[in-house]
């Protein structure tokens, strides 16, 4: 669990009488409130508490195990990462009082962070029991790949939390130039944990993107060596500008992630998974390519770091990279630049927008309107995911289609 050191103001400094404030009254120095987990009662420090619920919290107030604090004349709540029970040997868990959850809650932000790094791992598996109760003991929750290439993440939680796990994580010399973009999360639940993810899940896999192709990469404290040029926003348009319609975009993404969102003219190679991009390069589709410059792109700009290097194996002979992909571009440039629709993310937010007039590229499989969501199969045996809009509900992929028209065919043959 962590600590939170707020600095408040000497203006709002709360009365004192005795106890844990008074030699700050007396210092006339700003209070310096440490949260302890997420308890310590701030009835009596919060100056928007009434009077008579401060008074009765200073006045009961008294120290339980050092650190806690016990308000026997509120409702209590417990609250523990771990188990959401008051346990008074753990410091983790701490007591609270309504007052503080509703204090609590306020100062609660919840957000989404996405992160990754390719350096040189030893043990992956030592590293993914640091990150899980790492991870665990903030209450985060969402998805942590390691391998012995690096670590590619996505994690979202209160952002207190989310920031001490960033220090944390940044204290192992192999993480300190983690690449970091943060978005908005939906919301937190009652306990504080996010409501974009189910659960958290840290595992050890091949390559933390999983292109099939874990022999190719290699891989040295300072990234992948042979991947392509970095561009920043501001490089890219650069390029444009210089080099014009030579310039091709190669999507680095999934086709459904392309088709709510994309670069203006973009390649988008016909991949539902990151594993087919190695048999769709060799098969000579893109071969055209190999002497134009094509700058891929991607989400976060991890997928790219692999894609670039694998196209530069394959004989294309100029090719970049956008640096902190579409993330960055639309912090930069939002929707008055090249990008145009939604960015398609991996938790419950199904997309996000860089601004209120995102436009809408998307058409729904059902009944082909404009539409940004993203939905799975009818059949509810198929993972496969299409864009079906909030009417149409539900939809068949292309393969249930076919396999319903087959079998109306056989009705109308057998009647
Ligand atoms: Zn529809
Ligand atoms: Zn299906």
């Amino acid at each position: 669990m962590y600590r939170t050191r707020k600095s408040l103001p000497a203006a709002r400094m709360p009365r004192a009488r005795g106890g844990l404030d008074s030699s700050h009254a007396r210092s006339g120095k700003p209070l310096v409130m440490t949260i302890v987990g997420r308890g310590g009662c701030p009835a009596g420090y919060s100056p928007s508490l009434p009077a008579s619920l401060s008074d009765a919290c200073q006045r009961e107030r008294r120290p339980v195990s050092g650190k806690h604090i016990r308000l026997p004349h509120q409702r209590r709540e417990f609250s523990s990462p771990l188990n959401n029970r008051f346990r008074p040997e753990d410091p983790r868990s701490v007591h609270r009082c309504r007052e503080f959850r509703s204090y609590d809650q306020q100062m609660a932000l919840a957000k989404i962070i996405l992160y990754y790094v390719f350096t040189p791992l030893t043990d992956p598996t030592a590293v993914r029991l640091w990150q899980r109760d790492l991870a665990e003991s903030l209450n985060l929750r969402g998805r942590v790949l390691i391998s012995h290439d690096g670590i590619n993440g996505t994690l979202g939680g209160d952002i207190r939390a989310v920031k001490r796990y960033l220090r944390k994580t940044r204290d192992y010399p192999a993480f300190k130039n983690l690449d970091v973009k943060w978005s908005d999360g939906s919301g937190l639940d009652e306990g504080g944990a996010s409501l974009d993810f189910p659960k958290l899940s840290v595992k050890v896999r091949d390559e933390i993107v999983s292109f099939g192709a874990p022999g190719e990469l290699h891989v040295t404290s300072d990234g992948i060596v042979g991947g392509g040029t970095r561009l920043s926003p501001d490089a890219l348009h650069d390029l444009i500008a210089t080099r014009g319609d030579e310039v091709a975009f190669f999507d680095g993404r999934n086709a459904l992630e392309a088709a709510i969102g994309r670069f203006q003219n973009a390649v988008i190679p016909d991949v539902n998974t990151t594993r087919e991009f190695v048999t769709e390069l060799d098969s000579g589709a893109y071969d055209h390519l190999k002497h134009h410059p094509v700058v891929t792109y991607c989400t976060g700009g991890v997928r790219c770091e692999v894609l670039s290097s694998l196209m530069l194996n394959r004989g294309f002979t100029e090719v970049y990279q956008l640096d902190g992909g579409i993330v960055r571009y639309g912090e930069r440039y939002g929707d008055s630049g090249l990008w145009q629709g939604s960015l398609y993310v991996f938790d419950k937010r199904g997309s996000i927008d860089f601004s209120p007039h995102a436009a809408v590229i998307g058409e729904c499989t059902g009944c082909g309107g404009p539409t940004k969501r993203t939905g799975n199969c009818r059949d509810a045996s198929c993972d496969n995911q299409l864009v079906v809009c909030e009417r149409c509900d539900r939809a068949l992929c292309d393969r249930h289609t076919a396999e319903q028209l087959k079998q109306v065919g056989v009705d109308r043959v057998m009647q």
